[in-house]
C-alpha cells in the first residue's frame, strides 16, 4: 500500500534549467498580458485598432447580390442595394393615399404606416415618424458633397432612403423614402394597423 514505485526519478539539472526556463516565459507573458488588458481598459490600446469604424453591421437577411437580383426587379435592386435613387415624381407612392403599412421591398419588415405619410412636396413618399424605428437604421452619407443621414433596413440592410431635420411637428423629421424600396399594404381592418405575422382569414 506504501510502495514508491510510482515516484518520479530526481529531475537532472538539465530538466530543472528547463523547467526554470518555462516558468520564466510564463511569468513574462503573464506580465504582458496584464499589462495589455490593463491598456485595453484604460482606453490606450484599441483591441482592434478599429473601433473607431462602425462594427461591421451584420443583418438577420442575409442574401447575395443573386438571390436579391432574382428576387427584385432592377429598379428595386439599384435602389435598395446600390444605394440608388428614383427619380421624383416618377415613383408609385409619393402621391399614394390609401390606408396602411409600407413594408420593405426586400424583406416585408414594416416600417411606415400610412397616417404619419404627409405631402412634402418632394415627389418621394415622406413620412414624419416610422411605425417600427427597431427596423431602421441610419448612417451617414457623404456622398456628393452633401452631409446626410441615409436611412436602412435594419433587418437586411436595404437602403430606404435619407432622413432630414426639416419634416412637420411632432417629430421635425422628413423620412424621404424610395417608392421602389417599399411595398403597400392595405389595411384589413379599418384603423387597425396590422403589424402582425399571423393574420387572421378576413
Ligand atoms: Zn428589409
Amino acid at each position: 500500500m506504501t510502495e514508491k514505485t510510482a515516484q518520479q526519478p530526481p529531475l537532472n539539472p538539465e530538466s530543472r534549467t528547463a523547467r526554470t526556463t518555462w516558468a520564466r516565459t510564463l511569468a513574462v507573458a503573464a506580465v504582458v498580458v496584464v499589462v495589455v488588458w490593463a491598456a485595453v481598459l484604460a482606453g490606450i490600446v484599441e483591441p482592434d485598432g478599429d473601433s473607431n469604424k462602425e462594427p461591421r453591421f451584420m443583418p438577420k437577411i442575409n442574401k447575395t447580390d443573386e438571390q436579391w437580383q432574382a428576387q427584385l426587379t432592377p429598379e428595386q435592386f439599384e435602389i435598395t442595394r446600390r444605394q440608388g435613387t428614383e427619380r421624383a415624381f416618377t415613383g408609385k407612392y409619393w402621391n399614394h393615399k390609401e390606408d396602411g403599412t409600407y413594408n420593405c421591398v426586400c424583406c416585408g419588415a414594416p416600417l411606415f404606416e400610412s397616417d404619419t405619410k404627409y405631402d412634402s412636396g418632394c415627389g418621394w413618399p415622406s413620412f414624419y415618424a416610422s411605425s417600427n424605428t427597431d427596423n431602421l437604421r441610419t448612417l451617414d452619407d457623404h456622398k456628393y458633397g452633401m452631409s446626410r443621414t441615409e436611412v436602412r433596413c435594419n433587418n437586411c440592410d436595404a437602403h430606404l432612403g435619407h432622413v432630414f431635420d426639416d419634416g412637420p411637428q411632432p417629430t421635425g423629421q422628413r423620412y424621404c423614402m424610395n417608392s421602389a424600396a417599399l411595398t403597400f399594404e392595405a389595411d384589413a381592418n379599418a384603423g387597425e394597423p396590422s403589424d402582425d405575422d399571423t393574420k387572421a382569414d378576413p
